[in-house]
């Protein structure tokens, strides 16, 4: 039976956890080693919870499509992992980090679980630096620290431009151990494809082998969910080409309700889109925002001539320029949440001050950063601190220290020299807060079936905060399912090894089988991309960065005509034994299809602006999302009902009762 109970404990919110482990049931190590967890998902949240589970004695199978769970798409993490370690004494808290969540999610989080997160980010970081994770550190040895966006303290934590890099070979090595020593069995290059729920709970997965073709059914006593995000529904993303939402689509046709899709974050720094051919986006860290200055021409003539390329950025007066996030958001500056930067660069262009040919990229600047740091240098060596190209020279090492590899993957793709002139960026779909609903234990409205990392719907409410993510999907894995997932796993001590010969597991492979052999089958004439290509489209202009309910109206129909076109017409060649990426897509963009439409759904029921989602019927006088907490202060989840036009909705009520509902605001 699903049920629908946040599971939240009693109790003062800074003691909730503490009470809570407390008191939760164990299972003692003899009968660890007779249950058996599934973990979908080796990326940095899959990997921790394997690894510590199995560390724990659980029998793990874990699984990824990948060659290896270090491709995961958490590997492209650049900037930096968040943590309330104060070291720099600035006023850092556990509440502070809190706070800034909240805040930052335009209070739509839930508060429980982000107090919680906050409460073991300190930990994550003494875990990893024990595993060896080459953080970065100041001269003296102390590790470093940077600033992210909606944030007025230094609390990132990171590895130059490759922090998800480097915590994810931390996460694999902890891994790697425990496949070592026989308690992980990793199933590489294995997809999964359908949950198999026996009398109510998770009980197993259909997964297929990717290499020979072969569907497989592998068993447990629960099975947790840790496949990343679902960005890639917009087919153009800063997400591993890769990254798609199966797994979270086929728990949510079986029972899990699925939270706030329209909940999108669209990064403000990315690489600008140069045209059709493109698949991919590029992100440029937001640790980038620390030091380059995001600016627009003040006067459209300027504008004008740069998009036709008589001007150069370089030789614009400073008083002809327009910092426009320092000039709207003194406080923060060019620190802003995402939400709010992408929605000020749109605003820019929409408005004809953009800057490459397209008129959609606005200038990251470092010239300022580069004498800056230059000065300083100058000063420490005893050099002449007015001698600009001296200064220039010492400046650029030190930004090349920071951001190198930022610079160098910029200069590669836009044949340009961000030292020299600025680069440009545009915002870029990145990362999705919504996903499967979870309650306090990470557990779904399906029994026994977990989901941690991108995959569920987040402690992060309608707008994540940078460096936040390596925190909730590491929190969840390291420090938190362990805990909850015992809770459940105590009731089953006594199951025994679950058969893969019941029912439920032949019907659910005979399913996959017939979606296989149907769309193999299928003698269409377009391919896989070019239906994924029109579902991005449609996806970008009507449930993009600015929505409204016309434009999602016309979304879900448009959507709906697409999956039913796609079923008639889609092609896709070879066969089903042996490697076949093309099959691998069309499974993948098939539960886009109907993903798309239940975001469009829920961008169109909510009534209200909050975080990344923007309805442009509902801001402020200065053009900032505008709430309505009377009427939206609830989590959506969305329930399967055999269409997605047709899910029905359930609302978990958002209490406040540690923070003031206020309208946010970054002056
Ligand atoms: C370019 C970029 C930079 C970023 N930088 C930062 C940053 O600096 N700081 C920060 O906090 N966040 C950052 N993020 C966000 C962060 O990287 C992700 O949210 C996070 O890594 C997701 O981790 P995950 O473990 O949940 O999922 P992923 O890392 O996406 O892992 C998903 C795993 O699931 C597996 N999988 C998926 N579906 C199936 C299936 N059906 N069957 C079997 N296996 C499956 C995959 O093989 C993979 O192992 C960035 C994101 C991007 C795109």
């Amino acid at each position: 039976m699903n049920t629908f109970d946040s599971k939240i404990p009693k109790g003062p919110l800074a003691e909730k956890w503490t009470e809570y482990k407390g008191h939760v049931n164990l299972v003692n190590p003899a009968n660890k080693r007779n249950i058996d967890v599934i973990v979908v998902g080796t990326g940095l949240a899959g990997g921790s919870a394997a690894a510590t589970l199995a560390e724990l004695g659980y029998n793990v199978k874990a699984f990824c499509f990948q060659d290896s769970p270090r491709r995961a798409h958490s590997i492209a993490a650049q900037g930096g992992i968040n943590a309330a370690k104060n070291y720099r004494g600035d006023g850092d808290s556990v509440y502070r980090l809190f706070y800034d969540t909240i805040k930052g999610g335009d209070y739509r989080a839930r508060e429980a679980n982000v107090y919680r997160l906050a409460e073991v980010s300190g930990s994550i970081i003494d875990q990893c630096v024990a595993q060896g994770v080459p953080l970065a550190r100041e001269y003296g040895g102390l590790l470093d620290n940077r600033s992210f966006g909606g944030t007025l303290v230094s609390r990132t934590f990171y590895a130059k431009g490759q922090t998800g890099q480097q915590l994810l070979l931390g996460a694999y090595s902890a891994m790697n151990r425990q496949i070592g020593l026989g308690k992980i069995k990793m199933y590489n290059r294995h997809e999964m494809l359908e949950l198999v729920v026996v009398d109510g709970k998770a009980r197993g997965i259909i997964a297929r082998d990717l290499v020979t073709g072969k569907l497989e059914r592998h068993s447990a006593h629960a099975v947790v969910i840790a496949s990343g995000g679902y960005g890639n529904v917009f087919y153009l993303s800063t997400n591993a080409m890769g990254s798609n939402a199966t797994a979270a689509w086929k728990i949510h046709k079986k029972g899990a309700y699925f939270a706030n899709p329209c909940y999108t974050q669209i990064h403000p720094t990315c690489i600008p889109v140069s045209g059709d051919h493109q698949s991919k986006l590029t992100l440029m860290s937001e640790s980038l925002r620390n030091d380059g200055r995001i600016w627009v021409p003040k006067n459209i003539e300027d504008a004008n001539a740069i998009q036709e390329g008589r001007l150069k950025p370089t030789d614009l007066k400073e008083e002809d320029r327009d910092y426009y996030l320092e000039r709207r958001y003194p406080a923060f500056g060019n620190l802003v949440p995402r939400d709010v930067a992408s929605r000020a660069a749109k605003e820019r262009c929409d408005a004809g001050y953009g800057v490459n040919k397209t008129g959609e990229a606005v200038y990251l600047d470092f010239a300022a950063a580069i004498m800056r740091y230059g000065k300083t240098q100058a000063h420490v060596k005893g050099l002449d601190e007015n001698d600009e190209k001296v200064v220039k020279e010492l400046g650029k090492k030190v930004i090349e220290e920071k951001y190198g590899n930022l610079f160098q993957m910029y200069e590669k793709i836009v044949d340009q020299n961000p030292y020299e002139t600025p680069m440009m960026i545009y915002p870029a779909v990145h990362y999705t807060m919504g996903g499967i609903w979870v309650d306090y234990n990470l557990m779904t409205t399906v029994e026994g079936c977990y989901a941690i990392g991108e995959a569920n719907f987040s402690d992060h409410g309608a707008n994540r905060l940078g460096a936040s993510a390596l925190m909730q999907g590491l929190a969840d894995g390291y420090f938190v399912l362990p805990y909850t997932i015992g809770e459940y796993l105590s009731k089953d001590i006594r199951t025994g090894k679950i058969s893969t010969d019941l029912p439920e597991f032949i019907e659910a492979e005979k399913n996959v089988q017939n979606q296989i052999d149907a769309l193999l089958n299928n003698k269409g004439n377009h391919s896989v991309d070019y239906f994924h290509k029109k579902l991005g489209k449609i996806m970008w202009n009507k449930v993009g960065m600015g929505r409204n309910a016309q434009g999602l109206t016309e979304a879900m129909a448009e959507i709906k005509a697409l999956r039913e076109e796609f079923y008639k017409n889609v092609k896709v060649t070879g066969d089903t034994n042996g490697m076949n990426t093309e099959l691998e897509k069309a499974l993948r963009v098939a539960d886009f299809l109907e993903l798309g439409e239940l975001f469009a759904k829920d961008a169109l029921h909510r009534n209200e602006s909050c975080g990344g989602h923007f309805r442009e019927e509902y801001q402020t006088e200065e053009g900032e999302a505008l709430r309505d907490d009377d009427n939206f202060a609830y989590v959506a989840a969305w329930e399967y009902t055999g269409n997605p036009a047709e899910a029905v909705l359930h609302k978990e009520d958002l209490v406040y009762e540690n923070i003031k509902l206020v309208q946010r605001s970054y002056k």
